[in-house]
Formats: structure tokens, C-alpha cells, sequence
């Protein structure tokens, strides 16, 4: 899940454009903003492709399409980036199509606490899911708990790799070390995207440190365009700045009410600087009452019951 999907409809940049980012890697940019979808990279084998995020049903169907035109080999890997939605309710289109579904086992365990409460609420929101006439989201086929998992044949070598919980408990990252490519799903986007609800917003900065010791060129992130290194260092620097602001201002004695009062539309009185303002948008206001949450609760926001 992307935070700010939906609040405006103005056609955005790039959305379903393919882009090829080295050679037999294709980055589909997903349209966030009007079908909230994610993004979608497709990686070329020997023998196969692999994908990475089942996205939503519809996303998924996209994506599916966009495979048959680069390549006409099968999709057998399909990687859950983690459970949100717009990454992982695909996952019963792509295995009907012959794929296998794959995640580390935290996209598991985050669907076995979420669901299948959140899945019957988009269904009746979105078509798409609803049409499947599924009582819940289908969890990965294969999991792994050992990072990094490693797929390799002559052509190429993909690991997968868990480096603790940002986003969600179930964050995998993908990493093609002759290519130097990382997709990072939506521990690190491109944009003001940041959902923080199921996160753990303290430990977020030292998860994206962690994925800062391989050696990146491209950085393909869960939604928004596809950058450099520079994404890395702009998101682990958003949610450090965030959680110290939101810090600053608990330790100074404010009322959470006076700094993002529940009003609509949200406002908050936190600023960050300048060099994260990609990070930021109407979805601050949000962010900062979580991060107040998780700090005064001294509980990671996605274990707080809501
Ligand atoms: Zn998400």
C-alpha cells in the first residue's frame, strides 16, 4: 500500500510506460494515482522471467501483458515485495497462470494478522478483487526465511533478500549484482508515497542502510519512477528526519492535537527540511500522528491495535 493514492486524477508521469533499465530487466511504472496500482519489474532468465510484485488483480493482468510482449518465455517467479494490496492480491491471477508466488515468510505472517478483513473490504471497493469471488488474498506459494534466497541460472543471479522491518514485517528486497539493480518495494518509493500504518517508523532508516551496503546502480522502487543510489539515502533520510522532528516536538512538551489536529483535509504544524521535500505531501499529517504514536506507545506503529 502507497500512502496518497487517489487524491488527484491528473494523468501522472510515466504511468504503464516499460522501461528497459539493463539489458532483459523492464521497469513498468504503475498508475498509482488513478488504479493505485505499484510498480512492476520484469527480469528475463535463461528459461523463464521472473516478476517482481503481483500487484492488483487488474495491475497483475497489465503486467501479464506487458511479459507476453517483451519476451515469449513463461513467468515462473513472481516475488511479493510484501502483503500490501497493490503488491500481493494478484497473486491467484498470476498462479492460475502457471507462476509460482514468492516470498520471504514475513508476507506470510503479515497476511495471517491482516486478513481477511482487509481483502473483503476491497472487494468491495474495487472490482477487480471483488470479481475474483476469493474469500481471501492467496498467500505466497513458496516462502523463505533465510536471507538472502538466491535463484541463478547461466544467464543470470537474483537474490532476495529480508533486512528487518520497514514498511511491513515481510519487506523483501531484490538484488541483481551484475546489473546492480535493487527493487525495493515500498520500503523505498519515489515520491510522497510513504504509507506508515503496518511500519515499524524507528528501525525504517536502518533497514535502508542495510540494502546501502550493496553496490546499487539503479534503484527500482515500489512506486514512482525509477531513480539512483540517491533514492536510498533521500528515503532513510525522510523517516530519520520525521522521527526526530516528531521527537523534538513530543520532548518540547506539544499536544499531538496542536500538531496534526484530526481535521479534514490534514495539516500539521511539522516541517523537514528541504533536501527529503520529495518524500513529502498531503500524507505528512498522517505520518506524523503514527510516528507520535509509535513513540509515545514505545511500540513499533504496526503492533499498536487500531
Ligand atoms: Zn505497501
Amino acid at each position: 500500500m502507497a500512502a496518497a493514492a487517489f487524491f488527484t486524477t491528473r494523468t501522472q508521469a510515466g504511468a504503464g510506460e516499460i522501461k528497459l533499465i539493463a539489458p532483459g530487466v523492464w521497469f513498468r511504472e504503475g498508475d498509482l494515482q488513478n488504479l493505485g496500482h505499484s510498480n512492476n519489474i520484469i527480469i528475463e532468465m535463461k528459461d523463464y522471467l521472473i516478476v517482481v510484485d503481483a500487484n492488483f488483480p487488474s495491475g497483475a493482468r497489465l503486467t501479464m501483458e506487458a511479459a507476453k510482449r517483451i519476451s515469449d518465455k513463461p513467468v515462473k517467479y513472481v516475488f511479493d515485495t510484501h502483503h500490501h494490496g497493490d503488491h500481493a492480491y494478484g497473486n491467484s491471477v498470476w498462479t492460475k497462470a502457471g507462476a509460482t508466488t514468492l516470498a520471504y515468510i514475513g508476507v506470510t505472517e503479515e497476511m495471517k494478522r491482516f486478513e481477511p478483513n482487509r481483502w473483503q473490504a476491497a472487494a468491495k471497493s474495487r472490482p477487480d478483487v471483488g470479481d475474483l469471488h476469493e474469500p481471501a488474498p492467496e498467500p505466497p506459494t513458496q516462502t523463505f526465511d533465510k536471507s538472502p534466497f538466491v535463484l541463478k541460472d547461466g544467464s543470470r543471479e537474483v537474490r532476495f533478500y529480508f533486512y528487518g522491518w520497514a514498511h511491513t514485517r515481510g519487506d523483501g528486497f531484490v538484488y541483481l549484482p551484475k546489473e546492480k539493480v535493487l527493487c525495493t518495494g515500498d520500503a523505498v518509493v519515489n515520491g510522497p508515497y510513504n504509507y506508515t500504518a503496518d511500519a515499524n517508523i524507528g528501525n525504517w532508516p536502518k533497514v535502508v542502510r542495510s540494502a546501502q551496503t550493496l553496490t546499487v546502480e539503479h534503484v527500482l522502487p515500489g512506486h514512482g519512477p525509477s531513480g539512483g543510489p540517491e533514492l536510498l539515502d533521500g528515503q532513510a533520510r525522510f523517516m530519520t528526519e520525521l522521527h526526530k522532528a516528531v521527537e523534538v516536538a513530543i520532548k518540547s512538551g506539544r499536544k499531538l492535537e496542536e500538531v496534526a489536529p484530526k481535521v479534514v483535509p490534514a495539516t500539521t504544524t511539522i516541517t523537514l527540511p528541504n533536501n527529503v521535500k520529495n518524500w513529502v505531501g498531503p500524507s505528512l499529517p498522517g505520518q506524523v500522528r503514527d510516528t507520535w504514536e509509535e513513540i509515545t506507545q514505545k511500540t513499533p506503529h504496526g503492533d499498536i491495535p487500531h
